[in-house]
């Protein structure tokens, strides 16, 4: 069996909703299992209705429910029949309805607890899912909707649920199997579950994902399939680089690192259970259904280019501490990262010398009460505009030249780089430059190392010695993962 999971984008309308429809018979001897997400920027209503309903504004929380409604009913168009459409909409009709309830109550209390806005998030997958197994319906699928509360079991820290695996495992397999023996097609909400008393719960943002490699781990999928609207995940940002490329194999771990750079495709961290089994993910774009897409795997190929991917995360703060009591000075640095952590500042980059620590964080934080903390050590001085550029690939430890080889192309730009870090985790060499300084150096190292015929010539690894190859993943630099 293969997982198949539709983001907020790939069911957005009725035509994405038809094109789905398509995607899904191309794959029915397959015996997929559907996920799908709420309609795009449906959650982020549903959470805003919620937190106008709570603060006292009750009319604008309705109107904010009445738009989702007429969202929901118009991609109801789908439906050909007319005695299906009828008895989809009077249910679509009956859930806003009772979460129109919902938020009057929570008016009235003025509170919003997180088991109250767990009840109103799940609303957005309930109605996909209901129209989507309608949709497959229509189009001859032998389609059955499965809720995924009665399948997704979770403790009960609502909006960010922790599924409890093995109950979820029993569960699926009692419900999805016998279906899946027939031939049937389950279509399934992603996001939501529930208590083992069955209080519906969330899964956090973006949980779709999750509940799909959750679904795939606990049936032994084949494969799951993400589907969303890029074209998979990028060896740099296309934005900054018009001449990126699509990856086509990327390891997990090469995946996670680029992620924290902003390849937002998905999060990685929510494959987990589907790479902790070995079961391949592809990222695949609804739009252009024939296109292979990104595949991410425990043990990716190796790549042929030196480096699988070339991430830039820009508004950046460095923070250097100069203190002559640093040198041979045993406890300093534990006193300096203790501040950091008072103040909830996590450090994206660090790099000591003897009288010196030079630390890059991201410059959203709130920096003005760590440094006054940090002043008690030493000289503080916080330099803004950086950007971190990270180049990714498991196989650079240990090879020479390749450090060189980055630095060289870099300083042929003319581009100051201010630290440097070659990363513990063995899959990255990191950097910090000016922000202004990022569209020129991502676009020459890009060409420096993965464009054959620029002019820097190419730098494709000849000779490798490694069992196991692994992929990397690109910074994609969308603001968030598609939402549903
Ligand atoms: N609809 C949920 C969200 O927007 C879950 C998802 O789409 O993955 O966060
Ligand atoms: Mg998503």
């Amino acid at each position: 069996m293969i997982v198949m999971k539709f983001g907020g984008t790939s069911v957005e309308n009725d035509t994405a909703i038809n094109r789905v429809a398509d995607i899904v018979l191309g794959r029915l001897e397959e015996r997929p299992v559907v996920v799908v997400s709420a309609i795009a920027g449906v959650t982020d209503a549903l959470q805003a209705m919620s937190n106008a309903a709570a603060s006292g504004s009750l009319p604008e929380a309705l109107k904010l429910l009445r738009k989702v409604r007429q969202q929901y009913l118009a991609v109801l168009s789908v439906l050909a029949s007319r005695a299906g459409e009828a008895a989809v909409r009077q249910e679509v009709q009956a859930l806003l309805d009772s979460t129109q309830d919902v938020l009057r109550g929570i008016s009235v209390l003025g509170e919003l607890t997180a088991r109250s806005t767990d009840n109103i998030l799940a609303v957005g997958e309930l109605l996909s899912s209901r129209i989507v197994s309608a949709a497959l319906a229509e189009r001859g699928i032998d389609s059955v909707l499965v809720d995924s509360r009665h399948c997704i079991v979770t403790d009960a820290s609502h909006t960010r649920a922790v599924p409890l695996f093995d109950r979820t495992s029993d569960r699926l397999r009692s419900h999805i199997k016998p279906l899946l023996q027939a031939n049937q097609v389950p279509v399934m909400g992603g996001f939501i579950g529930a208590t083992t008393e069955g209080v519906p719960t969330t899964l956090g943002r973006g949980g779709s994902d999750f509940s799909a490699a959750i679904i795939g781990a606990a049936l032994h999928a084949r494969r799951i399939e993400i589907w969303t609207d890029v074209e998979g995940m990028m060896t740099t940002d296309p934005r900054l680089c018009p001449q990126a490329q699509r990856i086509e194999v990327i390891g997990f771990d090469e995946a996670s690192e680029l992620a924290f750079f902003g390849a937002k495709v998905l999060h990685p961290a929510t494959l987990i259970p589907a790479v902790e089994k070995n079961i391949p993910v592809h990222v695949l774009d609804s739009r252009h259904p024939e296109s292979q897409g990104t595949c991410i795997r425990a043990r990716a190929q190796r790549s042929r280019t030196v480096f699988r991917a070339i991430a830039a995360k820009a508004g950046i703060s460095v923070i250097n501490v100069k203190s002559p009591r640093m040198l041979m000075a045993h406890g300093f640095l534990r006193s300096l990262f203790e501040a950091f952590d008072r103040h909830g500042c996590a450090a994206d980059l660090v790099s000591t010398s003897e009288v010196s620590v030079s630390v890059a964080l991201d410059s959203s934080r709130d920096v003005a009460a760590l440094v006054n903390d940090l002043q008690k050590l030493g000289e503080v001085e916080v330099e803004d505009g950086k950007a971190i550029i990270c180049l990714v690939g498991k196989h650079i430890r240990g090879r020479a030249g390749i450090a060189a080889s980055v630095f060289s192309t870099v300083a042929a730009a003319h581009v100051n780089v201010h630290m440097i870090s070659q990363g513990a985790s063995e899959i990255n060499i990191s950097f910090v430059v000016e922000e202004q300084d990022v569209p020129q150096t991502v676009q020459r190292l890009h060409r420096h190392f993965f464009e054959p015929t620029g002019q820097d010539g190419p730098t494709v690894i000849r000779s490798v010695t490694t069992r196991s190859p692994v992929p990397v993943l690109v910074a994609q630099a969308s603001a968030r993962p598609e939402a549903g």
